[in-house]
């Protein structure tokens, strides 16, 4: 996600007009004024276009230039998929995994959302991650199961931000986060004299780690990582400094 949820950020784009915002149930998220993103300086298509036809352009371009002219790579899609790779990335729009990773359609099944996270087992939460992990490891038996944290992420901003009994600001981003509170306490332990930043930057990987521990609670990623048939991998993307690391774990 963008820097721009840091909940001091946040607030201070979006103050409180009546005492009612206290409220959670009153909240309205959707009329708040989020602070702008940066503009584009340069390689973006939309500069005075309508932002549907940019659509309808991109996908005529990509028709002309991939589609049309590497049936080899799209025939054998038309039967079904076996992606290698199931990919989680943070919902970030800098951090398309497919772009960054030139990942190749049905390479990998991927699921994005705000910091990658990946919370516990547990069947009456986190049901849309669940229910992709157990289809991507069930039923299309992938292989490696990436998890891709990034710099500059808002998510872990919003995380290492939030003050342990305040309530929450948003209807949903807070208590999603919050899945990566281990993460947050161990950098607020021992990187406690770092900069925000630089403690933002241990957990963009602290998350990723949480997420993958996570991941060995579904009976399915045990089994698989038990008989050898799946991998976890950690991954990290700084767009700041265009560097891409790997980790993995047992
Ligand atoms: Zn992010």
């Amino acid at each position: 996600m963008s820097g721009c949820l840091c909940l001091p950020c946040y607030k201070k784009a979006a103050p409180k007009t009546d005492s009612s915002a206290d409220s959670n149930q009153n909240l309205k998220p959707w009329t708040v004024p989020f602070p702008p993103p940066p503009p584009p300086k340069s390689g973006f298509l939309l500069q005075g276009m309508d932002p549907v036809e940019r659509l309808k352009s991109g996908f005529e371009k990509f028709k002309t230039d991939v589609y049309n002219k590497k049936p080899e790579l799209f025939t054998p899609l038309k039967d079904g998929q076996a992606p290698t790779y199931m990919v989680f990335s943070c919902a970030d729009s800098r951090c398309c995994p497919s772009v960054t990773l030139g990942l190749n359609p049905g390479e990998a099944f991927t699921v994005r959302n705000i910091a990658s996270m990946i919370g516990p087992y547990d069947k009456t939460k986190y049901t849309g991650t669940g229910s992709a992990i157990e289809y991507a490891v069930c039923a299309l038996k992938v292989k490696v199961i990436v998890v891709i944290g990034h710099s500059r992420c808002g998510g872990v901003k919003a995380l290492l931000s939030m003050q342990d009994g305040v309530p929450d600001t948003f209807h949903f981003v807070e208590d999603w986060v919050r899945i990566g509170y281990p993460a947050k306490k161990k950098v607020q332990t021992e990187c406690a004299m770092l900069p925000f930043d630089d403690q933002c930057s241990v957990l963009e990987r602290g998350v990723v780690n949480v997420s993958l521990e996570n991941l060995k609670t579904y009976p399915f990623v045990k089994e698989g990582l038990a008989n050898g048939t799946l991998k976890l991998v950690g991954g990290h993307y700084d767009f700041v400094n265009g560097k891409f690391e790997t980790w993995e774990t047992s």
